[in-house]
């Protein structure tokens, strides 16, 4: 049989076996697809810079990817510190329940939350491993970003800072190469200081010395042990949450999440990126 004959019976085959895959699944909210589709990492998915925390969510529950592509930062925000004051626990005590939670479904979906957790101290807590896909930045405006009516759902603000440090020709979903920032990014999710708790690097940040030579040793580590190409640290490999969901992390003064596309930045993107080796 020639080549063209084949391929519309070959199609036809894919297609019934697709159909009766959809009948025999229950519909189902979780946001990543099921274990059984994952690949193996060909480079170790655990960091030596980390403490394992203990009670995750089984890796063997979650989906895995061939590679990791880059890092991206984040913020918890300011609920962790406002209710480990109000609870009298620590900060990072809170941040570590709540994305053990967080991973088993307490947001609707399976394996929400970041790889790691930074705290004021500079510990680094690792939550899952570097092979497992969580879902820690993705969301629903992928198809606003590629068609640029994102520009008109942030701040002026953040669109110049955004187009600053992106240049114009590009978009939120253009920075990386898959379909979602969960795929190829691992999440740190950095507690900032507040209610009382750190004290940040420089008057007007919102993270610890501690953090930041973290962050750094974390990116010096990471891209090594991935074979990251040289210089990665100073293009889209790494970022910041707000850099790829702009619209959800952002206020009138530029971005948020962590906090350094914005004119009196929270975090310094410029210091750990120049400083990773
Ligand atoms: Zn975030």
């Amino acid at each position: 049989m020639k080549e063209s004959a084949k391929a519309p019976i070959i199609a036809g085959l894919i297609g019934l076996f697709v159909l009766a895959l959809r009948k025999s699944s229950p519909n189902r909210p979780f946001q990543l697809p099921p274990p059984s589709r994952g690949k193996a990492m060909t480079t170790p998915p655990i960091s030596p810079l980390a403490r394992q925390v203990p009670g995750v969510r089984d890796p063997k529950l979650g989906r895995s990817r061939a590679r990791a592509w880059g890092l991206l930062l984040h913020t918890t925000g300011g609920g962790v510190t406002d209710k480990a004051k109000k609870l009298g626990k620590t900060p990072i005590a809170v941040a570590i329940e709540t994305y053990i939670n967080s991973q088993n479904g307490a947001n609707g979906y399976f394996w929400g939350g970041p790889g790691y957790v930074l705290e004021h101290d500079g510990t680094l807590h690792q939550l899952a491993p570097d092979n497992i896909v969580t879902a820690h930045a993705g969301g629903p405006h992928r198809d606003q970003y590629l068609d640029g009516t994102w520009l008109s759902k942030v701040s002026p603000s953040m669109a110049t800072e955004w187009h600053r440090q992106w240049s114009v020709n590009r978009n939120p979903y253009s920075l990386f190469p898959s379909r979602s920032p969960n795929e190829d990014y691992i999440g740190v999710e950095m507690i900032p200081c507040g209610d009382g708790f750190g004290i940040p690097m420089r008057p007007g940040l919102r993270f610890t010395q501690a953090q930041f030579d973290t962050v750094i040793a974390l990116g010096s580590e990471m891209g090594k042990r991935h074979i990251w190409p040289v210089g990665w640290q100073k293009t889209a490999r790494l970022l910041g949450h707000e850099d790829v969901d702009p619209i959800e992390r952002h206020d009138s003064k530029g971005g948020w999440d962590p906090g350094w596309l914005r004119a009196s930045p929270y975090f310094d993107f410029d210091y750990v990126r120049s400083r990773i080796s």
